[in-house]
């Protein structure tokens, strides 16, 4: 592109869904070894936003050391007749695009969950200064969004400045969240559809509503109004509702067939409210994902930021890889942080009746959404470890979900023959693929009637 000659490395769209694997990195921005990292846009004045401006606040990239990870902060001022401050999120989660189209350069996720790392190979090649960055960012932005007139970038490294600005963000956002609620999908005669992030999960198509924020978090039904308005071209788009054909699980006739044609066939049918039976797609920005966990009948929720063991003995790691890809997976669910404080969240499977455990400080940002019954009754890992210690806080709390195990042990007894039979399927050294060799698993059907869609093995924890 002529128009970036002046950039050491190609830009273009063909770099779009590049991963970089640490081996292959010079260095990386944000990512989940550090704490404070964002990526903000604000709307100014014209006469306050210094035009191609660049500001950096800490190293840069030649000064920071090979391989290693620096808290990061981006900071956009942009400015124009017609910009209003309803379209900054428009504005910020096409930083996401753009920065993929860069060479050796790759953007995940959003806000304050930002990951970006840069290959040595680009690095060698020059582009070694975040003003290569900003040269990227502004020509792309004017000429892809041309409302953006004036732009000017303040980069930040410094972990102290990170971390002031961070908490400035962490507001601004949660303003911006809290003036999209209100609006109900009832209201409303269109939906928007999001296709950025086809470019890692090409069958993944993000339905946003009034009552379901996108997966990323980035993106109101609101904020789909404003860029589908600005860039009708673009990749969020109207989705006419058409006729209701579940209110309770959320499916819509125009969803349906929005989803079948710009997954190519590959989905057929999407239902909003529920983490099962043609649930929404997941491509793999999502801020956090609601699990099923058969043994208490109950969905477990988890976020990027949460470091530990779930309490299913996963991590958020290997939760988010069964859940991502663009695939329809019961009960692996990509959610946005803003849908947990939506009434219809998880509506069909019993929404926060349902919720039996989230990280301590996901329940502290939705807190005033859960119902008030509900709130003590939901555990977090301070209060239990494991899925014996969740058992008895369920029972001792009086959870609702503790009244379907009743039911079910009803149905059981009913069904159950006077003598169980059962069946123990020894595994010992037989070579299963994705665990380890030498690890002994047993299977035990005990009084079984099975219809099995999945099935996941685990290892025998060490006496
Ligand atoms: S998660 Fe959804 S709404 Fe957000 S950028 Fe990706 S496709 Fe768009």
């Amino acid at each position: 592109m002529s128009m970036f000659k002046d950039i050491p490395v190609d830009v273009g769209v063909i770099y779009e869904g590049e991963r970089i694997r640490f081996g292959d990195m010079q260095v990386e921005l944000g990512g989940p070894r550090e704490q404070y990292k964002f990526e903000l846009v604000r709307v100014f004045p014209l006469e306050e936003v210094e035009d191609s401006k660049v500001t950096v606040i800490g190293p840069d990239i030649k000064d920071l050391k090979e391989k290693s990870n620096s808290p990061f902060g981006l900071l956009i001022k942009v400015a124009g007749k017609e910009l209003e401050k309803d379209l900054e999120a428009v504005v910020e989660r096409r930083i996401h695009e753009y920065i993929n189209f860069i060479e050796g350069f790759m953007h995940l996720n959003q806000r304050y969950d930002i990951q970006l790392r840069l290959t040595k190979k680009s690095f060698q090649r020059g582009f070694n200064s975040f003003t290569f960055l900003a040269k990227v960012l502004e020509r792309l932005y004017k000429s892809e969004l041309p409302i953006v007139e004036k732009i000017e970038f303040v980069f930040m490294t410094e972990g102290e400045k990170v971390k002031e600005m961070f908490g400035e963000a962490m507001k601004i956002w949660q303003e911006r969240d809290a003036r999209a609620r209100g609006l109900s999908d009832e209201e409303v005669d269109v939906f928007y559809g999001c296709t950025l992030c086809q470019s890692f999960a090409p069958t993944h198509i993000c339905v946003i509503t009034p009552n379901r924020y996108a997966n990323c978090g980035a993106i109101s039904w609101f904020d789909g109004r404003a860029t589908a308005r600005v860039d009708p071209k673009g990749p969020v788009f109207t989705v006419p509702k058409g006729e209701c054909i579940d209110p309770v699980k959320g499916e819509y006739e125009g969803v349906n067939q929005m989803i079948r044609e710009k997954s190519l066939g590959e989905i057929q049918r999407v239902c909003l409210y529920t983490a099962f039976s043609y649930p929404h797609t997941s491509c793999g920005c999502f801020e956090g994902c609601a699990f099923y966990i058969p043994e208490v009948d109950g969905f477990g929720l988890v976020d990027r930021n949460f470091r530990g063991e779930t309490v299913n003995g996963l991590n958020f790691t290997t939760i988010s890889d069964a859940t991502a890809g663009g695939r329809q997976i019961d009960g692996f669910h990509g959610v946005s942080i803003e849908y947990m404080r939506s009434k219809k969240f998880l509506q069909a499977d019993g929404g926060w009746s349902r919720v039996v455990w989230l990280p301590k400080s996901v329940k502290e940002r939705v807190k005033d959404f859960i119902p008030t019954e509900l709130v003590d009754k939901v555990a977090t890992e301070e209060e239990v470890k494991n899925l014996d210690e969740l058992r008895t806080f369920l029972t001792d709390k009086k959870h609702p979900v503790v009244e379907t195990w009743k039911a079910q042990e009803v149905v059981a007894k009913a069904e159950r023959p006077a003598a169980e039979p059962s069946m123990e399927i020894p595994l010992e050294g037989v070579p299963m693929a994705g665990l380890p060799a030498g690890l002994n698993v047993r299977i035990i059907l005990k009084g079984a009637k099975i219809s099995v869609k999945k099935l996941i093995i685990k290892p025998e924890k060490e006496k």
